[in-house]
């Protein structure tokens, strides 16, 4: 069907355009081709391709109370994103075929920062990027906690449970009183926020009776337009971390010599863990190592380890405080890793005040610094840069990383690409990462990334993992691997789904869980 065929078939006829346009103005609605920038940039193979039928881009709470007015009279599925940069995993793309993408990017102030409490309250459409030179700008001497590319958002990297560096790695874990606005309308503020001007909103999440704001996270069942982020007073000193390993059968010791360290807090933070591949590409492109057909063999991937200097595994994770108790942990952590035997850890010393420019590139992330670099790694395979991530957690112990990297790297090699990848350890928990880069203009290679993704996901689930984060167009195939008791889980979910949002605006199909209103289904994507 072509694109606005779609589109009316989901209720956007003229008269709900021109209403959505009374609520932003024309500037802010975008519809037909127009609205195919919100479409996942780095679609691939057969997957569903879902195009939104509009992109609407309200600028306050009141603006987005408007659009939701709409959505209702209209029965419109609507989908949303902070900032849609969440590439790899769709970026702003809606489960749903001809859905109204609703992006908060205009909604983009940084409305409070307080040094004393350690914490920022932004809205969503604040990147990383710009909460660092909000920062910056007015002196405030604090350290956030970014992921590898800071193009995204604080609130949405934390509501899709992403993470970053440093000792407040965890974003949704620390994010402290939301506003919410539901699919009704109203404007709801969790935890002490409920309590009309109180000063302990972003200090104290429990507020009084249950919590809501783990409902918010991967959900359907509000929009988020404000959120207190935590962030830590700038520490004395930061010592950075790069240890590398002689061996490619080093991760599962590696990670079982990190654990005790991260769960005693000697390691304030996570510890991520590549192998050569996945840090070349951050350096390189493939055709400079191997150009054979298939993914690179042993000794290709040897000699570039050699050649770049890089180990086979490599951990980078971050110590921080005051010098004495900086210099202390890291002694405890270079004792440790002598059980390992071929590895060798670098460090590089940086006071908490560190100007951006003058440190070292590869130590960014660990000091909160914001960057866009590590996007080349996209163009390992050359072409028309694009990918994907493929994300499973498991325990923290060698027996079963050893078992993932076997299953993840095999399946991803019998692909004819090359295994990128590693594991970030949270302490007794670690999500295995599979890094995906393909050329978007090949047909072959992105029909095959489609095939991966789906072994991936069977072959994980038979073996009793499950990933934590997907690209819409898998949601349905992993929530089906959460299924104890008859997917009571899920169930509950709906019924949540069900009682908030009985006409299934928002996000219908996210994370598995849809609507019950009729035509509005898996079925009818
Ligand atoms: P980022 O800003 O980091 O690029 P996205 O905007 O792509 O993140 O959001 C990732 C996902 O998180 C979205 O697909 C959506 O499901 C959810 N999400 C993002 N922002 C909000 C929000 N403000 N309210 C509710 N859900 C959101």
């Amino acid at each position: 069907m072509p694109l606005f065929a779609k589109a009316q078939a989901m209720n956007l006829n003229e008269r709900a355009l021109a209403a959505l346009q009374a609520c932003v103005g024309s500037e802010h609605l975008r519809y037909h081709d127009d609205a195919r920038t919100h479409a996942d940039p780095y679609a691939f193979g057969s997957v569903h391709r879902a195009h939104p039928g509009a992109v609407v881009l309200p600028a306050s709470v009141e603006e987005l109370r408007a659009v939701l007015a709409v959505a209702r009279e209209h029965r419109l599925p609507l989908w949303t994103v902070s900032t849609g940069r969440n590439l790899g995993y769709g970026g702003a793309s809606p489960r749903t075929d001809g859905a109204v993408v609703v992006d908060l990017q205009r909604m983009n102030r940084v409305l409070e920062v307080n040094e004393e409490l350690g914490y920022a309250v932004v809205e969503p459409g604040v990147r990383f990027l710009d909460l660092y030179a909000h920062l910056q700008q007015h002196g405030h001497r604090m350290l956030m906690s970014v992921p590898d590319i800071g193009w995204g958002s604080p609130i949405g990297n934390a509501l899709e449970r992403g993470f970053g560096y440093a000792p407040l790695w965890d974003h949704s874990a620390h994010l402290c009183g939301l506003e919410v606005v539901m699919a009704n309308g109203r404007v709801v503020r969790t935890g002490m926020g409920a309590m009309e001007g109180n000063s302990a909103w972003h200090l104290y999440k429990g507020g009084f009776g249950p919590s809501i704001d783990g409902l918010l996270q991967q959900s359907n069942f509000g929009i988020v337009t404000r959120a207190g982020v935590n962030l830590m007073r700038q520490p004395e000193s930061v010592v950075t971390c790069h240890v590398k390993t002689a061996s490619p059968d080093d991760v599962g010791p590696l990670l079982a010599l990190l654990r005790p360290l991260l769960l005693d807090g000697t390691i304030q933070s996570n510890a991520i863990i590549g192998n050569a591949t996945v840090i070349a590409s951050m350096m390189s492109e493939r055709p400079r190592w191997w150009t054979g057909p298939g993914a690179m063999p042993e000794h290709a991937v040897a000699a570039m380890a050699d050649a770049l200097g890089l180990g086979r595994w490599n951990a980078r994770f971050g110590l921080y405080g005051h010098p004495g108790m900086t210099i202390a942990r890291s002694a405890i952590v270079r004792d440790a890793l002598r059980a390992l035997p071929g590895a060798r850890m670098e460090t590089r010393e940086y006071s908490g005040d560190i100007d951006p420019a003058k440190a070292h590139p590869a130590d960014h992330a660990q000091l909160g610094i914001p960057g866009t670099a590590l996007v080349r790694m996209a163009a390992w395979r050359g072409g028309n840069p694009a990918h994907t991530d493929f994300s499973l957690v498991c325990p923290a112990t060698e027996a079963h990383a050893t078992r993932q990297l076997g299953l993840i790297q095999s399946t991803v090699e019998a692909q004819g690409f090359d295994y990128a990848g590693g594991f970030t350890l949270g302490g007794r928990h670690a999500i295995a990462l599979a890094l995906l880069s393909f050329d978007k203009d090949n047909a072959d290679e992105s029909a095959r990334v489609h095939t991966l993704f789906e072994q991936l996901i069977d072959k994980s689930v038979a073996a009793g993992y499950a990933p934590y984060r997907a690209h819409p167009a898998f949601m349905d195939r992993i929530s089906q691997a959460y299924g104890f008791n008859d997917h009571a889980l899920r169930d509950v979910a709906e019924s949540i789904k069900n009682a908030l949002d009985p006409l299934g605006i928002l996000s219908p199909g996210k994370q598995g869980i849809w609507p019950g209103r009729p035509g509005l289904n898996k079925d009818h994507t």
